[in-house]
C-alpha cells in the first residue's frame, strides 16, 4: 500500500497519559487512537496487525476442531439473573434498558449466551462433544483501565466453549486447547509460560491454567521452578511448609505486654526492637462476606486474600477499616493481636511455628512478647494462607522458586456443570437419561496480545514486530520521490513484491529521508528496503529492523533475502 494515502499518524511526542512502553510506540506509531479511558480505534495498521493474530488464532482453533459462530454483545439480564453473575459481576458490567425499560447488559464474557444455545439447539449427546468460539469485543467497565489496550473497557476476545458429557471428554478437550494456545502463541513470536492459576472462590470445579507473557509490566507474579518446570501465579502457588525446629523452648517463660508507643508497623518494630520481622506475628481483621475474620501471618510475610477467601468459601474479602477493627476486635488498629480475640482466628503454617514471637496486645501502645502459638492463642484454623515469597523451595521439587512479572494473555478453565446447572442445560445420555453439560472456557485478550508482542518487541526507536504479526513484511522507502530513477525503481520493485505476495508499504510521501526512517523505525516492519543513490545502478540498501547496519545488494538479491523465509511454505 501507498504511505501517502494511508492513514498512520505518526507522532514525534510521547503521549502524556501512557505509561507503558506499548502504549506509548503504538499511539505514535499510528496503530491506535483513544477515543475515552480504555477505548480504542484501530487505526489501518493496528487493525492489520490485529486481523494477523485472528488469522492465527482462527487457523489453530479451526484445526483443533472448534467452530466459529458470533453471538450478540447486547444481552438480556434476564440470563445473568437466571445464572446469578447479574448481582456478582458488580460495577465491571455495563449496564443499559431498552425504549420498554427492559434491562440489558454488553456482554463482558458469554457463558450465559452460549449455554442456553446449546441448551436450545443440542438435544442428543451424539452431537458432542463439541467446542464453539468467537472473536468479539467485549465491555469490562475496568476500576482501572490503563496501558492501552492493556486493560481496556472495549477490548477484543476470543472466547471458546466446550460442551461435553462426560469428564473424560472434557479433559482431552481441555489438553488440545491448552496445545493449540502453546501453537498459537509460539506463532505470534510470544515469550510465554503456561501457569497454574486460581479457580476463584466461585470459579466452578477447577482446573485452570493462565497464558502468561513475560514481561515486566506485567501485573501478575509467575512463580515457576527452574528445575522441575512447576510453574503457578503467585495467587496459587503453594507455600511450603518449613519444617518446624526443635519444640519450643521458651514455651515455659509467660508472656509479656509492654509499651511500644506510636509503633505501628513490622518495619517500625524491628527498627526499634532490633528483632527480626520474621519473629513478630502480624494480625490482620478482614471483612468476609460481611463477617470479621482476624488472620495472624508471620511478619515478613503476605497475606494470599484468595487462599483466605477458599479456605472461609467466602464471595468477597477485604482489610476491614480503623472503625470496623475497633468494634470487632475492641483494640486498634496497628496494635492488634492474637491472643484473646472475640474473632474466629485464621494461622497461617508459618506464623504457627513462631517459638516466641512479638505480637499486637490488642491495646493502644501496647505489644506482647514470648507469645507461643497454641498455648498463648488457638491454632485450630491453621492453614496456607499467604504468597510464597522468591527463593523459597519449590512444592514439587527442592530448587528455589524464580519470580517473573507476567501479563496473562490467555486461559483455560475447566468450568463444569457450574452454568448448566444453573441455566439447565442437559442432554440426554446413550441410556437416554438427561444429565448435566460439562463445560470448558478459553479465552485469549486478543487486543491484549498486541500490547504484550509490543512490550517484548521493541527498542528505544520503536516497534520490531515479528514477521508473523507485522503490518507488513517489507517497507519501500524510495529517499526522494522527485528523483526519477528512484521512483521508477520503487514502483517497479513494489510491483514485482505484490505479485509474489509480500505485503507492502511503499513511503511515497513527500518527506525528508530524516523523517522516512524515523517512522519507519517507529512503525516497525520487519524488513526495509531504501532506494536512494545507487538506485540507477539496480541497488538498493536492505536493512532488517533487528539490525543497525544496512547492506547494499541488487534487486534481485533483496527479492531472494525477502523471500527466504516463505520458502518452506
Ligand atoms: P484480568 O485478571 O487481567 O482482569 P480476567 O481474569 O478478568 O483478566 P478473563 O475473564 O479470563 O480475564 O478473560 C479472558 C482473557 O481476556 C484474559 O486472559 C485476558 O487476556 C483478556 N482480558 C481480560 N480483561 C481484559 C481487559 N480489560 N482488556 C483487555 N483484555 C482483557
Ligand atoms: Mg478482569
Amino acid at each position: 500500500m501507498r504511505q501517502r494515502s494511508m492513514l498512520i499518524p505518526t507522532l514525534r511526542e510521547i503521549p502524556a497519559e501512557a505509561e507503558a512502553a506499548s502504549h506509548k510506540l503504538m499511539i505514535r506509531g499510528g496503530f491506535i487512537r483513544p477515543l475515552a479511558a480504555g477505548i480504542y480505534t484501530y487505526l489501518p495498521i493496528g487493525w492489520r496487525v490485529l486481523r494477523k493474530i485472528e488469522h492465527i488464532i482462527r487457523e489453530e482453533m479451526d484445526r483443533a476442531g472448534a467452530q466459529e459462530l458470533l453471538m450478540p454483545a447486547m444481552q438480556p439480564a434476564e440470563l445473568w439473573k437466571q445464572s446469578e453473575r447479574y448481582g456478582v459481576y458488580g460495577p465491571e458490567l455495563i449496564r443499559l434498558h431498552d425504549r420498554n425499560q427492559r434491562e440489558f447488559a454488553l456482554g463482558p464474557t458469554h457463558e450465559e449466551v452460549v449455554t442456553a444455545l446449546i441448551r436450545d439447539t443440542v438435544s442428543s449427546y451424539r452431537s458432542l462433544p463439541m467446542t464453539v468460539y468467537q472473536i468479539q469485543t467485549k465491555f469490562r467497565d475496568e476500576r482501572r483501565p490503563r496501558f492501552g489496550l492493556l486493560r481496556g473497557r472495549e477490548f477484543m476476545m476470543k472466547d471458546a466453549y466446550s460442551f461435553a458429557i462426560d469428564w473424560e471428554s472434557l479433559d482431552s478437550t481441555y489438553q488440545s486447547m491448552y496445545e493449540t494456545y502453546h501453537r498459537i502463541f509460539t506463532r505470534c513470536g510470544l515469550h510465554f509460560r503456561a501457569v497454574e492459576a486460581d479457580a476463584g472462590s466461585i470459579g466452578g470445579e477447577g482446573e485452570t491454567h493462565e497464558f502468561m507473557a513475560l514481561s515486566d509490566i506485567g501485573e501478575d507474579t509467575v512463580v515457576a521452578c527452574p528445575s522441575c518446570g512447576y510453574a503457578a501465579n503467585l495467587e496459587k502457588a503453594v507455600a511450603l511448609q518449613q519444617k518446624q525446629e526443635s519444640a519450643s523452648p521458651s514455651s515455659n517463660v509467660l508472656c509479656e505486654k509492654f509499651a511500644t508507643p506510636g509503633i505501628k508497623t513490622i518495619e517500625q518494630l524491628v527498627h526499634a526492637l532490633g528483632i527480626k520481622a520474621e519473629a513478630i506475628i502480624k494480625t490482620l481483621v478482614y471483612i468476609a462476606d460481611g463477617q470479621p475474620i482476624a488472620i495472624a501471618i508471620r511478619g515478613d510475610h503476605e497475606v494470599n486474600e484468595l487462599k483466605m477467601m477458599h479456605w472461609l468459601r467466602a464471595e468477597s474479602l477485604e482489610l476491614a477499616d480503623e472503625q470496623t477493627i475497633q468494634q470487632a476486635v475492641g483494640g486498634p488498629a496497628g496494635f492488634i493481636g492474637p491472643i484473646g480475640l472475640p474473632i474466629k482466628l485464621l494461622v497461617d503454617h508459618s506464623a504457627a511455628q513462631i517459638t516466641a514471637g512479638t505480637a499486637g496486645a490488642n491495646t493502644t501502645d501496647y505489644h506482647v512478647r514470648n507469645v507461643v502459638p497454641g498455648r498463648d492463642f488457638s491454632i485450630e484454623h491453621v492453614g496456607d494462607f499467604r504468597n510464597v515469597k522468591e527463593g523459597e523451595s519449590c512444592p514439587q521439587c527442592s530448587d528455589r522458586l524464580k519470580f517473573y512479572r507476567g501479563i496473562e494473555v490467555g486461559h483455560v478453565f475447566k468450568l463444569g456443570t457450574k452454568y448448566s446447572d444453573k441455566l439447565k442445560a442437559e442432554t440426554a445420555d446413550a441410556a437416554g437419561q438427561q444429565t448435566k453439560l460439562i463445560m470448558g472456557c478459553y479465552g485469549i485478550g486478543v487486543s491484549r496480545l498486541l500490547s504484550a508482542i509490543v512490550e517484548q518487541y521493541h527498542d528505544e526507536q520503536g516497534i520490531r514486530w515479528p514477521a508473523s504479526v507485522a503490518p507488513f513484511q517489507v517497507h519501500l522507502i524510495p529517499v526522494s520521490i522527485q528523483d526519477e530513477t528512484q521512483i521508477h525503481l520503487a514502483e517497479t520493485l513494489y510491483q514485482k513484491l505484490i505479485n509474489l505476495g509480500i505485503e507492502v508499504l511503499m513511503d511515497d510521501r513527500e518527506e525528508r529521508p530524516g523523517v522516512k526512517f524515523k517512522d519507519a523505525d517507529l512503525i516497525g516492519i520487519p524488513i526495509r528496503l531504501v532506494i536512494g543513490k545507487k538506485s540507477n545502478e539496480g541497488i538498493v540498501e536492505y536493512k532488517s529492523r533487528t539490525s543497525s547496519e544496512s547492506v547494499e545488494m541488487t534487486v534481485a538479491e533483496a527479492i531472494e533475502h525477502i523471500l527466504k523465509p516463505f520458502a518452506h511454505e
